[in-house]
């Protein structure tokens, strides 16, 4: 077994990474667009958008019963949300560690919540908890056309 296939034999994943309405207006787009960038994963999908009802509530229908489900769809449409598609090896779980808890008060300082945010019904960003539903949401805040698949000059100072 040749060891130099492993890399390539790693599962390269996707994930959605939405700047809430309010890290939009609390002018910390390019603060969170650069932990992702820095971290070295690759930007495929980026627009800023206002997004209406229906879709909220499709992104969230797991979230359909709960009680807070009302406030969090008016939260999502209140104002225009970053809409992002990452991509890379482990991206989706290294994305999650990067945003931190749900709970602004308690993700660690170092992560996005952690560092920018004080509560979880304005905790400013929002990233896909798996590979299926990385897909999934991709799919559903981008068309065709949108998505731009490119080799970034960092990749090989990035990955052996
Ligand atoms: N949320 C809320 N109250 C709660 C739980 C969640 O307002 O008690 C909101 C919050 O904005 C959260 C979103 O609903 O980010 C989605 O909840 P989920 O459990 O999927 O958290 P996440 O994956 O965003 O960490
Ligand atoms: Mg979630």
């Amino acid at each position: 077994f040749l060891p130099h296939l492993v890399a390539s034999l790693e599962q390269v994943d996707e994930t959605y990474i939405m700047v809430k309405p309010d890290g939009v207006q609390r002018g910390l787009v390019g603060e969170i667009i650069s932990r992702f960038e820095k971290k070295g994963f690759k930007l495929t999908g980026l627009k800023l958008f206002q997004c209406p009802q229906d879709l909220a509530e499709e992104h969230y229908k797991d979230l359909k019963g709960k009680s807070f489900f009302p406030k969090l769809i008016e939260y999502i449409v209140s104002g225009p949300v970053v809409c992002m598609a990452w991509e890379g090896v482990g991206v989706v779980a290294a994305a999650r560690k990067l945003i931190g808890a749900t709970n602004p008060l308690q993700a660690e300082p170092g992560t996005i919540r952690g560092d920018l945010a004080v509560q979880t019904g304005r905790n400013v960003v929002h990233g896909s908890d798996s590979p299926e539903n990385g897909k999934r949401e991709i799919a559903l805040w981008f068309k065709e056309g949108e998505l731009c698949q490119w080799t970034p000059a960092q990749a090989p100072w990035l990955r052996e």
